[in-house]
C-alpha cells in the first residue's frame, strides 16, 4: 500500500515536472503565410523552433486537410507522424489531427524545424473561426499552424500575403511592408489569430496606460463607440478588484453575427461575435476582459471552472455594479433555473454537452452564493489573491479559501462543487 502510494506520488511529481518545467515546448514561429481567398488554401513556409528538452517527440495538432511538402532540420528531412486516421487530440479543434515531430537529436534542446505545407480550409465550420470572402479568421480553433496547448510561451513573427483588396489584422502587432503584412507577438502566447477582410476599420482610445483598439468591418459607428466606452468602463472596474494589467495594449476584433454573442480571449486580444450592441454585448465584453485575470486552470478539464466560472461571475459583478442590481439578480435567477438538473462541477467531463451550463452558469451561481456567505470585501480579496498567487487547481483554491475564511466555508464550497 505504502509502496503504491509512493509510486503514485512519484508519478504525479514527474507528470508535473514534465508538463510545467521540463516539458517539450514550441518556443517560436517564424512563418511566411500565403492566403488564397478564392481557393481557401493557406500555404505556410518557415521555421518553428522547438525545445524538445531531450524528450523523444512533441505532439501538436494541425488542420486535417494539410499536405506537407517538406519538414526538415538544416536541410535534412526529419521524422514526423500525421495521424489522419485518429480523432482530434484537442477537444476544442474538431477537425484537428495529431502531428508528431520526432526529436532528431536527443542531445540538443532547441531544434529549428523548417516546415512547408498547404492547408485546404474548405469545409471549415463557421464557428469561432471562419473562411469566407467577407471575413477570414484563422487561428488555434482551426489549427492552421501546428498548435500545442501546453506551449503557452511561444513568440511569433508572421509575414502574411493575401489579395491586395484585403486588410489584415490579428492577435499580434500589425505593420505593412510593401505587399506583405507583418504580425509579431513578442509576448508569450499559444495562438496566432489572423483576420482578413475588405474595408477592415480600426478605432483607438487611450485609457490611463492602456490603449484599446477596436477592429471591425460591418458595424454601425455608434455601436463601435459604445463597445469602446464599455471596454474602458470594464477595465476601470476590474482595475478596482484585480491588480492592474501590465500590458498597455488590448485589441478587440468585432464581427457582426446574426446568431448573437460569443468570443474568446488571447494575450492582449479579444475576438467578439455580436449581433447588435446591448446588455448581452456588455456582459460578453466583461466576460472576455475578465479572462485577463480569470485564467490558469487547465481548460481541457473540469478545472476550467477556475477560468470560466470566475470570468462569468466577474462579468455579472460588472453588471451589478455598473448597470443595476436588478439586472444582476435577474441573471442569477435565470442561471439558477437553467442549472436545476446540471451535473456537479467536480470531476465534470469537459467534452460533455452541458459544459456551458456547468462551467459558466453553475459555477457563477456558486460563486454568487460564496459571496453572500463571506461578504463582498472578502470575496474581492479572494479574487485578487487567486490571480496574484497564480492558482491553477481547485485544491489550491480551497486551501486559499480556508486560509482566508474558515474550514467550514472550505467544506461548504467543496461539497457544493461536488453536488
Ligand atoms: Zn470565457
Amino acid at each position: 500500500m505504502i509502496h503504491i502510494m509512493k509510486k503514485t506520488y512519484l508519478l504525479f511529481v514527474l507528470t508535473l515536472l514534465t508538463t510545467f518545467i521540463y516539458g517539450q515546448q514550441i518556443k517560436s514561429y517564424d512563418l511566411d503565410v500565403a492566403i488564397d481567398v478564392k481557393t481557401k488554401k493557406v500555404k505556410v513556409k518557415g521555421l518553428i523552433n522547438i525545445d524538445f528538452e531531450q524528450q523523444p517527440s512533441i505532439s501538436t495538432t494541425i488542420w486535417k486537410n494539410t499536405k506537407f511538402n517538406d519538414i526538415s532540420v538544416n536541410g535534412i528531412p526529419m521524422s514526423y507522424t500525421f495521424e489522419t486516421d485518429k480523432p482530434t487530440p484537442i477537444i476544442f479543434i474538431d477537425e484537428g489531427r495529431g502531428l508528431i515531430f520526432s526529436n532528431p537529436n536527443k542531445n540538443v534542446g532547441n531544434v529549428p524545424i523548417y516546415v512547408d505545407y498547404e492547408s485546404d480550409m474548405n469545409g471549415i465550420e463557421p464557428s469561432a473561426e471562419l473562411f469566407t470572402e467577407d471575413w477570414i479568421q484563422i487561428g488555434f480553433y482551426n489549427a492552421w499552424f501546428p498548435v500545442d496547448i501546453k506551449s503557452r510561451n511561444a513568440t511569433s513573427k508572421l509575414r502574411i500575403s493575401i489579395d491586395p483588396t484585403y486588410k489584415v489584422s490579428g492577435s499580434g502587432k500589425i505593420t505593412k511592408k510593401g505587399d506583405v503584412w507583418e504580425m509579431t507577438q513578442p509576448w508569450p502566447a499559444y495562438d496566432n489569430v489572423i483576420i482578413a477582410a475588405k474595408n477592415l476599420q480600426s478605432s483607438q482610445a487611450k485609457k490611463g496606460n492602456a490603449t484599446i483598439e477596436t477592429v471591425y468591418t460591418d458595424f454601425p459607428e455608434a455601436d463601435i463607440q459604445s463597445i469602446m466606452s464599455t471596454s474602458q468602463t470594464v477595465l476601470d472596474y476590474f482595475g478596482k478588484i484585480y491588480p492592474k494589467q501590465n500590458e498597455a495594449y488590448i485589441k478587440f476584433v468585432v464581427k457582426h453575427s446574426a446568431n448573437g454573442g460569443g468570443g474568446y480571449n488571447r494575450a492582449n486580444f479579444i475576438s467578439l461575435r455580436i449581433n447588435n450592441y446591448g446588455l448581452s454585448t456588455q456582459k460578453t465584453i466583461a466576460h472576455e476582459v475578465a479572462h485577463f485575470w480569470a485564467t490558469g486552470g487547465d481548460s481541457t478539464t473540469w478545472q476550467d471552472w477556475l477560468n470560466e466560472s470566475f470570468a462569468e461571475y466577474s462579468a455579472l459583478l460588472y453588471v451589478r455594479d455598473n448597470i443595476s442590481t436588478k439586472t444582476y439578480t435577474d441573471y442569477i435567477e435565470a442561471y439558477k433555473k437553467s442549472i436545476v438538473d446540471a451535473p456537479a462541477i467536480w470531476g465534470f467531463n469537459r467534452s460533455n454537452n452541458a459544459a456551458y451550463t456547468v462551467l459558466y452558469k453553475k459555477g457563477a451561481v456558486i460563486l454568487h452564493e460564496l459571496e453572500s456567505k463571506i461578504g463582498t470585501d472578502q470575496m474581492f480579496k479572494l479574487l485578487y489573491l487567486k490571480h496574484t498567487q497564480g492558482i491553477k487547481n481547485t485544491t489550491d483554491f480551497l486551501d486559499l479559501l480556508e486560509q482566508q475564511t474558515s474550514k467550514k466555508i472550505r467544506n461548504w464550497l467543496e461539497n457544493t462543487l461536488k453536488s
